[in-house]
């Protein structure tokens, strides 16, 4: 078990009644409902949000169509827009204690993990106000002395952006910066559980001086506020990122229209350990990348892989730190892991442990609910005798949950990791770096770390292979994916090649 820190009553918390952004003002939902949020940590309602319907998404399209067609947005040169994303990073940045309260409070997250995810937010923001500068194509002055051949990146045009519960703030400054630079209009549709943050982003995008209608922010569920976000004649692209099931509708949905998509959706992360690995690094790393944001990360580390002549060693090794971990109220500082987002999500990751028990799992640490009194809190659970056939081998569980398998040789541990249909991350852990190279480049996953886990800067690309989605987030690659690309073939001089001669 960990060290518990119980929550504390919420006194002097204020409830926040927000609106939604539609074509720079703030709004009621058109037939006038209301969604409630409960912190998860408490149990008592921190937050009302409008809650929009089809008929909020219809207008917000609209303004995002109007203001692109417009042109004020996409035609101001990419200083311009840099200077005003600056001036957002700067806003985020004086906000920084407010938003990470409101994600704190409303996910459930630890207080001291959410600073860290704001100033990471800042620094993206400033990442892509640069690449706003330097977005640029290609020139081909190798076509003979007659042609020549420039490649055009335009803005694709209206983008919707449809967010998870898991981190509102980071996952949102992984899109709309970019898009942002690149001239686009958007469209933004948080997680009806965790909207709070991103509608605070609009009043500062505002403040900053993006003009009306280029961002607008509707709330509300998924099939009511989200569903003409993949399938609007008037959205040209849609950038989403939450479960495989929802991207798979999604890119259904899209591909009525033949709309661009990009998809950032589940994992299932296998972390391969060899017995030459600096094991005093890695068991950190282990009941970091498992336990973090209470397992409730894309990017967990939920597999591990490891070595038999090690696993006895490792498995006691984690077990016995796990127990350190703070967990409980997410607005106390120390707090390591904090609540589960919702009870029908607590009761799904129980399922998990029992079917993986039943199918002859051992439980070495952790299994069941933390009772609080209030609020959804789950034990740090380890699970060894895990086989690779196993449900909670193979499927996102998104709780604190980690389950043990073993490998004898390289071959095997490349065999078991790649054996599920995710590949969203992985690890490989060797002091021999030709043992961490050659497994590395046989894993299937878009980022692999080695003797390291869950480290990134705004530079480099993050993406899924197979059921963990397409496209790339963060990197060149997240403005460059929201453009299209234009091929001016230009004639220098008379046409000689004509086809119909006199
Ligand atoms: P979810 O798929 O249930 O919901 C995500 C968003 O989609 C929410 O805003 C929801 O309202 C909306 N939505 C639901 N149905 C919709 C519909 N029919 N049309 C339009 N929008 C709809 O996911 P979640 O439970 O919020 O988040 C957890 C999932 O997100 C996990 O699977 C996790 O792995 C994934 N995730 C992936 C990444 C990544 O970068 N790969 C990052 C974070 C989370």
């Amino acid at each position: 078990m960990a060290v518990l820190v119980a929550p504390k009553l919420l006194t002097g918390f204020a409830v926040r009644d927000f609106k939604m952004l539609i074509n720079g003002e703030w709004v009621a939902a058109l037939e006038g409902g209301v969604l409630e949020r409960a912190a998860p940590s408490h149990g008592v309602t921190v937050s009302r949000y409008p809650e929009g319907t089809k008929a909020d998404a219809e207008r917000a399209i609209a303004a995002a169509r109007q203001s692109f067609d417009a042109g004020g947005w996409v035609n101001k040169t990419g200083a311009e827009r840099s200077n005003i994303l600056l001036k957002a990073a700067d806003l985020i940045e004086s906000r920084a204690e407010e938003l990470s309260l409101l994600d704190a409070i409303e996910a459930g997250k630890p207080i001291s993990q959410v600073r860290g995810e704001i100033a990471g937010a800042v620094d993206i923001w400033r990442y892509a106000a640069a690449l706003a500068r330097d977005l640029h194509g290609e020139s081909y002055n190798t076509l003979g002395d007659g042609t020549l051949g420039v490649v055009l990146r335009e803005a694709i045009g209206v983008v919707s952006m449809i967010t998870p519960w898991n981190f509102p703030f980071l996952i949102v400054s992984q899109k709309l910066p970019f898009a942002l630079a690149a001239g686009c209009s958007c469209v933004v549709k948080p997680s009806e559980l965790t909207s709070g943050s991103t509608l605070v982003l609009g009043e500062i995008l505002i403040e900053a001086g993006i003009p009306a209608g280029v961002v607008n922010i509707i709330t509300g569920t998924g099939a009511d506020a989200g569903a003409l976000l993949s399938t609007h004649a008037d959205v040209d692209m849609v950038s989403f990122t939450g479960s495989t099931g929802v991207g798979r509708l999604i890119m259904a949905n899209a591909a009525q229209g033949l709309k661009k998509v990009s998809l950032e959706l589940g994992g299932k992360n296998p972390q391969i350990v060899f017995p030459d690995a600096d094991l005093d690094a890695f068991i950190d790393a282990a009941v970091f990348g498992a336990y973090f944001n209470a397992g409730e990360c894309c990017n967990a580390g939920s597999r591990l892989i490891l070595h038999k002549d090690i696993a006895d060693d490792v498995v006691s090794r984690i077990a016995a730190l796990s127990k350190k971990v703070k967990l409980g109220d997410p607005l106390d500082p120390q707090t390591q892991v904090g609540a589960i987002i919702s009870p029908q999500h607590l009761q799904k990751i129980s399922t998990y442990i029992s079917g993986a028990s039943q199918a002859g799992a051992t439980v070495v640490s952790g299994g069941g609910i933390v009772d609080f009194g209030a609020g959804h809190f789950m034990e740090l659970t380890l699970l060894s005798d895990v086989t690779a056939d196993m449900a909670v081998a193979r499927e996102e569980v998104f709780g604190p949950v980690l389950s043990v398998l073993t490998f004898e040789t390289a071959e095997e541990a490349i065999h078991i990791a790649n054996s599920i249909d995710y590949g969203l991350s992985a690890s490989v852990w060797s002091r021999d770096f030709d043992t961490c190279l050659t497994v590395g480049r046989k894993v299937r996953a878009g980022t692999i770390w080695m003797n390291t886990f869950m480290d990134g800067a705004p530079e480099l690309p993050f993406g899924g292979y197979r059921q963990s989605g397409q496209g790339r987030e963060l990197g060149r690659h997240a403005v460059e994916d929201f453009t299209e690309t234009k091929t001016l073939n230009m004639h220098i001089g008379s046409r000689k090649t004509l086809w119909v001669c006199d």
